[in-house]
């Protein structure tokens, strides 16, 4: 029996991070091997944006995202998003983010956090690109100003999805997607998987956050894209569905909301 193998897209890597300690080309090889062809990699500032353009410069399989993760709100002013929408203009940037609000770690004050975000939501519309938004215990605050900011046509993903099943139906509502990670392989995460479980597959997309994140089993302390594959088997299993399908139909997802991964 012949099969075509199932093609993936990580849509939220770090490998632009200085915490990505792996050769990048070694790991992309790897990735290729397990099927993950395409990875994106997801700015956090100004510096981790640029980098993230570099490496998709310098790789076919890589594009990229820039943004100002909600830590980092306090450094971005007027220049940085003059900057980053210069930056929006690179045929390989498929989206603005991250950005959001992270309520655990508060490593920025949360006023600024509120400002930064909105002015990056206003640069996604301005750009007409898709958003990427982190969401760490502040769920209800990012939804709200979603629900108030974001036009009806933008698209976007609330990466690594971690708001459970109660706040799915707004974030469908919104027409946007869920990311899912690692964590929906974690014995504890029973919440995570009735989500992976309910959400509709046609708004699932599959992302490792690597090097942060690694599914079980896996060396906790370096992921990496080729892990990709992990979550879809989790997911398949709780859908009863085949890992084959849930990466057609994760890759399909992920190519209608970031037109420019097609090139
Ligand atoms: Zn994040
Ligand atoms: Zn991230």
């Amino acid at each position: 029996m012949s099969r075509t193998r199932p093609e993936f897209i990580d849509t939220h890597a770090h490998m632009n991070l200085p915490e990505f300690r792996l050769d990048t080309v070694k790991a992309l090889h790897r990735a290729e091997h397990a099927g993950v062809r395409r990875v994106v990699n997801i700015g956090t500032q100004i510096d981790s944006s640029r980098r993230a353009i570099a490496l998709a410069e310098q790789h076919e399989g890589l594009f990229a995202t820039v943004g100002v993760h909600p830590h980092d709100a306090s450094s971005c002013d007027a220049e940085t998003i003059a900057e980053l929408r210069r930056l929006c203009e690179h045929p390989k940037v498929v989206a603005v983010g991250e950005v959001g609000l992270d309520f655990y770690r508060d490593l920025s004050p949360r006023p600024v956090q509120v400002e930064v975000f909105k002015r990056l939501i206003e640069l996604a519309w301005e750009t007409s690109l898709p958003i990427i938004v982190h969401d760490r215990e502040a769920d209800e605050e990012v939804l709200t100003i979603l629900e108030a900011e974001c036009p009806d046509d933008m698209g976007g993903v609330l990466h690594c999805y971690s708001a459970g099943p109660d706040l799915l139906e707004r974030t469908l509502a919104l027409g946007f997607h869920i990311g899912i990670d690692g964590p929906v392989t974690y014995t504890t995460a029973g919440a995570l998987r009735k989500v992976a479980a309910r959400a509709p597959l046609d708004r699932i997309l599959l992302e490792t956050d690597c090097p942060y994140l690694a599914p079980k089993g896996r060396d906790r302390n370096q992921n990496e894209p080729a892990f990709l594959p992990d979550i879809a088997a989790k997911i398949a299993e709780v859908r009863g569905l085949t890992p084959t399908e849930v990466a057609a139909a994760t890759t399909a997802n992920a190519l209608r909301l970031f037109p420019r991964l097609s090139g």
